[in-house]
Parts: structure tokens; sequence; C-alpha cells
């Protein structure tokens, strides 16, 4: 291999890219963001929280570094715009980390206890929002002839999930996305991957369990479930997990699941 196609060295690895990250302003989502511009990279931030994401622009500086723009994620012409405004703010976009995502009360619930209506809220933004995402950066994507996009799925689209049916369906389907579009853009240069995490406590999580057992026994409750124990995931070993996907380390890689679990899903066939 000669010198000149390796990587660049992991402290810049971002460096003269643009990513765009939805979902940026809280969670995995804004571990993501922090890291990626440690490692170089020009971001914008889109979510539905405004103040959050403002907040966190602030936080980092210069706004010829990141930005924020509201995007709702299943609202096609916010998507729309936030790709377009990647481009005329920073002249490219070359991540699409489409991270933004929901997830009902963890309560267990029969198939007969969900409307149509509660599968569709949950595929709207985790399915539809993913979708729009992807597109919309194919669309500027194509013609540079290059491009990382990155879905966050979930340890739910690896394993059965007792409890939330359309969160686990919904993130099966985002990995069934991977694998078609990885052969769909691959011919134009642009690579597909996603990362699937195992629990991490976020404010998506604390709610979704809240209705269960409070912020102390649900810390408790992922580290006894835990495979790696003494080891908890926390957002920022996600936001690595993208960075490598968003890299030209991982030029080669596309159509890959990549699970952040710890071992977990090869273990456990079932969370109870
Ligand atoms: P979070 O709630 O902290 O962050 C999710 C972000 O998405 C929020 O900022 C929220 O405002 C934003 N969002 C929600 N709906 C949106 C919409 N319609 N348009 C734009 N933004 C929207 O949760 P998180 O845990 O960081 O979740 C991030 C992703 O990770 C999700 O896709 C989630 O399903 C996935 N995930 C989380 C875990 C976990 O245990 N926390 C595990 C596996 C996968």
């Amino acid at each position: 291999m000669s010198a000149s196609s390796l990587a660049t060295p992991t402290a810049n690895k971002l460096q003269g890219k643009v990513a765009l990250i939805t979902g940026g302003a809280s969670g995995i989502g804004e571990a993501s963001v922090k890291l990626f511009t440690r490692y170089g990279a020009k971001v914008v931030i889109a979510d539905v929280q405004d103040d959050l994401g403002q907040a966190l622009c602030k936080e980092l500086g210069s706004s010829a570094t990141v930005s924020y723009v509201h995007c709702d994620v299943t609202k096609e012409s916010d998507v729309k715009n936030a790709v377009d405004f990647s481009v005329s703010e920073y002249g490219q976009l070359d991540i699409m980390f489409c991270n933004a995502g929901i997830s009902p009360s963890l309560l267990h619930t029969s198939i007969f206890d969900i409307e149509k209506s509660h599968l569709e809220k949950i595929f709207d933004v985790n399915v539809c929002g993913a979708f729009l995402g992807a597109k919309h950066a194919a669309r500027v994507m194509i013609p540079a002839k290059a491009g990382s996009i990155i879905f966050t799925a979930s340890v739910a689209a690896v394993i059965g999930v007792e409890g939330p049916l359309a969160y686990t369906c919904s993130k099966h389907a985002v990995v069934g996305m991977t694998n078609h579009l990885c052969m769909d853009l691959g011919k134009h240069g642009i690579r597909v991957n996603c990362i699937s995490p195992f629990l991490v406590q976020t404010p998506m999580m604390d709610s979704a369990m809240g209705s269960v057992v409070d912020r102390k026994q649900a810390a408790e409750w992922l580290s006894a479930a835990a495979n790696l124990k003494g080891v908890a995931l926390e957002a920022d070993d996600v936001a690595e997990a993208a960075a490598f996907l968003g890299s030209d380390e991982s030029k080669y890689v596309s159509g890959l699941n990549l699970v952040v679990d710890g071992g977990y899903s090869r273990v456990n066939p079932i969370i109870t």
C-alpha cells in the first residue's frame, strides 16, 4: 500500500469534511456533534429542539465550524432545506448522519395494545425520517461521486426486544434500508452503513424507561443488563463508531450494521 492511500491521522480524521447530524441536539447526536467537530469536521445540527441545538452551537463556538438548522425529519421540505443549508453554508456535504429517532415506553405491550397509528408515528420519524435524510443527501452526493450516509438503528434491530414492538420493527427497517441503499448508491461512490447501539442513558432512554423505573434504577438496570461487565456504554462510544464510518478510515466499508453492544446480542436472544 502506498503511503498516499492511507487514511488521515486519527486526530483530524474528519478534517475537510462537512457533516449533517439529525437529532444532533441531544444524546447520541449531541455527542457526535462534539466529537465530529473535535475531529475537524464542519457540522450542521438538525433538530426540532431549537433551544438545545442553538445552545450547543454557542457552546462549541464559531459559526464557521458549527451551525444549527430547525429540521423535523418527518417533513421533506425541512430535510431538503437542511441539506441545502449545509451545502450553501459550507460548500459540500460529505457525511449525512440520520440519527433522529423516537422510542415509545419500554412497558411491555401486547400486539392487542397497539394501534396502527402508533406504528405510523414511530415509523414516520425512525424510518421515513431516515429515508428522507438519505434521499436528499444522495441528491447532492451523487454529483460529488462520494459521501457517507449513516443511520442509527439499534440492538433492537439485531435481536427481539420485549416490549416496544413498533420500535423494534422500525429499526429492523433501518437495517433493511442500509442493505438496499449500499447497493443502490454504491455505484455513485456513496457508502451507506448503520450503527446498532445497546442501551445508552440519554434523554430518550430516560423517558422510555421513566414510565417503568426512575433514573437511578434505570442506570442500575442498564449496568446489570450489559454484557461487558464494568463498562457502561456511553453516547461517546456510539459517536466514535459514527466518526469511523464518516471518515476515510472506513473508505471500503459499506452495507455494515456496526453493532455497538459489548457482545450483548451474541449472548442474549431477548431482553427481559
Ligand atoms: P435523544 O432523545 O437524546 O435524541 C434524539 C434526538 O432526536 C432529540 O434531540 C430529538 O429532539 C430528535 N428528534 C426526535 N424527533 C425528531 C424529528 N421528527 N425531527 C428531528 N429531530 C427529532 O435520544 P438518543 O438516545 O440519543 O437517540 C438517538 C438515536 O439513537 C435514535 O435513533 C434512537 O432510536 C437510537 N438509539 C438509542 C438508544 C439508547 O439506548 N438511547 C439505543 C439504540 C438506538
